[in-house]
C-alpha cells in the first residue's frame, strides 16, 4: 500500500475515532500517524489506542507512527455542568478553583498560578479566543470578570492569558506521569506543548532517553525569539496554530507558519503544520474554499505533514477530513508550480557525507528520471537527509528498525520498509529493486537510485551511490 503524495496526514483520535475499524480505515484513507491528546485521553485510553493501532500496522504491513501529545502547562478551564454552559456577551462571570462543574455564573478554573496573577484589566481567552473576558476584580484564588464576547463553552477548554506573565514549569506533574505511560505504551513521539525556552526541550530529552523522538510545538512568542536553538534540541517541529494565534495578533501566525517551517526545512527536521485546517468538515461533509487553500498553502510550502484536530477525533466526518486532506495533497503535489516552489526553495547540503550522497542521490535520480531513491537507514536519519532535498521521486527507506520506521512516517516522502539489515553489496541493490516494484514505486525495465552505507549496517555511515535496474520480473517474495 503506497501513498500517492509526499506530504503526511496526522489524525487526532477521540471519540470519533475510537474502533479498530474506524483507525484501520483512516489508516487506509490516508492517515500516516495517530495523534493521541493526552489533554483528553486517560492512560487507559492511551494504551487501548496503542494496541488498536498496532493490530492496523500488524495487519496491513505497514508501519504507523503514534504521536503522544503532552497538555505541557495548558491552562484549561474544569467540567461545566451538562459539558458545557452558554455565557452571554455583556454579562458577568466568576472563575475559581472550586473543582464543581461551571454554571452560568461561575467557573471552575483549576490553576492556582493564573488566578493568583490576574489584575483587573487582564484578558482570558477562552477556546482558542472564541470567547473574552475580561477582569474586573480579584482576589486569592478567584476572579470576577466581564464577557466581552460570549458564547457556548465546553469543559476542559484552553484558557489563555496574553497579558500576564506566568510562572509555569516545562512539565507538569500529569505531563510527567502522562510522559511515562506513552513512553510505557511505545509511542514513537511526545509532542511538547507551550514549548517557551531550550532548557524545556532539553530537559524533556534526558527524561525520553532516546526512547521516542521529541516534537517542539512552538505556539508561544518566547519559543520564536530562540527557534533555531529550539530546533536543535528537537527531533521535530509543530506550527500549533491554535494557541499560536492566540497568544500573537492573529495575522502573524502566516508569516510566523513560514518562518518555522522553512528554519525546520533547512534544519531537516520534520514540521507539522495544525490547527483548523479544515474545521468546517467537524459538522461538514465539505470543507470551505479558504480551508482548502490553507491546506494546499502548507504543502506549497514543503511541510512535512498535515494535522487533523478534532476534525478525526470529535466531529461527525473524521474519514472525510482525511480523504480531502489526500485529495488536496494529491492535487497540489501533481501541479507544475509545486515543483518549481519546492526546487525555488532547495536547501544547501550540509559539508557531510550522507549530505553529499543524498544530493548526489536526487541530481542523478533527476538526470536518468529514476523512478525511486531506495536508502538503507539504520537510526533514520540519512532517510531525513534525502527527505530534507525533497527530491521529485518517491523515497523508499528500508530500515531493520520497527522504531525507525514508525517515526519517519511522520516525514515528508518517505515509504519505509522494515527489513532486515542488507547482507552484501549485491542484496542491497537487488532487495532495493524488489521493494521498489513489490511496493509499487518502480517497473520492471526502470531505474533507481540506491544509496548505503558500507561497512553495511553500520549507523551514520552512507558513503554510497548505486544505480540499478529493476529486473523483468523481480521475485515478489521477500523477507
Ligand atoms: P493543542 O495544540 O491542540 O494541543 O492545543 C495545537 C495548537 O495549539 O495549535
Ligand atoms: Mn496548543
Amino acid at each position: 500500500m503506497r501513498r500517492r503524495r509526499n506530504v503526511k496526514i496526522v489524525a487526532t483520535l477521540g471519540p470519533a475515532s475510537s474502533t479498530p475499524e474506524m483507525i484501520r480505515t483512516l489508516f487506509e484513507t490516508g492517515a500516516d500517524v495517530f495523534r493521541i491528546n493526552m489533554s483528553h485521553t486517560n492512560h487507559d485510553r492511551l494504551r487501548e489506542f496503542v494496541r488498536m493501532i498496532r493490530t492496523v500496522e500488524r495487519d496491513l504491513e505497514r508501519p504507523v507512527g503514534i504521536l503522544a501529545d503532552l497538555q505541557g502547562p495548558k491552562l484549561r478551564l474544569g467540567e461545566m455542568t451538562d459539558g458545557a454552559v452558554m455565557l452571554e456577551t455583556g454579562g458577568r462571570i466568576r472563575l475559581d478553583l472550586d473543582p464543581t462543574p461551571g454554571t452560568q455564573s461561575r467557573l471552575p478554573l483549576p490553576h492556582r498560578e493564573i488566578l493568583s496573577v490576574l489584575r483587573p484589566g487582564h484578558r482570558l481567552l477562552l477556546d482558542d479566543g472564541k470567547l473574552r473576558l475580561k477582569v474586573e476584580d480579584a482576589g486569592e484564588g478567584w476572579a470576577e470578570t466581564r464577557i466581552e464576547f460570549g458564547g457556548r463553552i465546553s469543559g476542559r477548554k484552553g484558557v489563555n492569558v496574553p497579558d500576564a506573565l506566568l510562572p509555569i514549569a516545562a512539565l507538569s506533574a500529569k505531563d510527567r506521569a502522562d510522559l511515562d505511560a506513552a513512553l510505557e505504551a511505545g509511542a514513537d513521539w511526545i509532542a511538547l506543548s507551550f514549548v517557551q525556552r531550550p532548557e524545556d526541550v532539553a530537559e524533556t530529552r534526558k527524561i525520553v532517553g532516546g526512547r521516542a523522538g521529541i516534537l517542539s510545538k512552538i505556539e508561544k512568542p518566547q519559543a520564536l525569539d530562540q527557534l533555531d536553538r529550539i530546533i536543535e534540541l528537537s527531533d521535530a517541529l509543530m506550527v500549533a496554530r491554535g494557541d499560536l494565534g492566540v497568544e500573537l495578533p492573529v495575522e502573524q501566525v502566516p508569516t510566523r507558519q513560514k518562518q518555522i517551517t522553512r528554519a525546520a526545512r533547512k534544519a531537516g527536521k520534520p514540521v507539522v503544520v495544525a490547527t483548523q485546517m479544515l474545521e468546517s468538515m467537524i459538522t461538514s461533509p465539505m470543507p470551505t474554499r479558504a480551508e482548502v487553500s490553507d491546506v494546499a498553502t502548507a504543502i506549497y510550502e514543503g511541510a512535512d505533514a498535515v494535522m487533523l484536530s478534532a476534525e478525526s477525533a470529535s466531529g461527525q466526518f473524521p474519514l472525510e477530513a482525511v480523504a480531502t486532506m489526500d485529495r488536496i495533497a494529491q492535487s497540489v503535489e501533481r501541479d507544475t508550480y509545486y515543483r518549481s516552489i519546492i526546487d525555488a526553495q532547495r536547501i544547501e547540503p550540509e559539508a557531510t557525507t550522507p549530505d553529499a550522497i543524498m544530493h548526489a542521490c536526487r541530481e542523478v535520480a533527476h538526470t536518468i528520471r529514476a523512478a525511486c531513491i531506495v536508502t538503507w537507514t539504520a537510526s533514520g536519519s540519512t532517510a531525513l537527509r534525502a527527505a530534507r532535498e525533497r527530491p521529485g521521486m518517491p523515497i523508499i527507506a528500508l530500515t531493520p528498525s520497527q522504531a525507525t520506521g514508525r517515526k519517519l512516517a511522520i516525514a515528508w516522502g518517505l515509504h519505509c520498509v522494515v527489513t532486515e539489515d542488507a547482507h552484501d553489496f549485491e542484496d542491497m541493490t537487488d532487495r532495493a529493486c524488489r521493494f521498489a516494484f513489490r511496493e509499487g514505486f518502480a517497473q520492471p525495465g526502470q531505474r533507481i537510485v540506491v544509496s548505503a552505507g558500507v561497512p553495511l549496517g553500520t549507523p551514520g555511515a552512507t558513503n554510497l551511490l548505486r544505480v540499478a535496474f529493476v529486473g523483468k520480473a523481480p521475485p515478489a517474495t521477500l523477507g
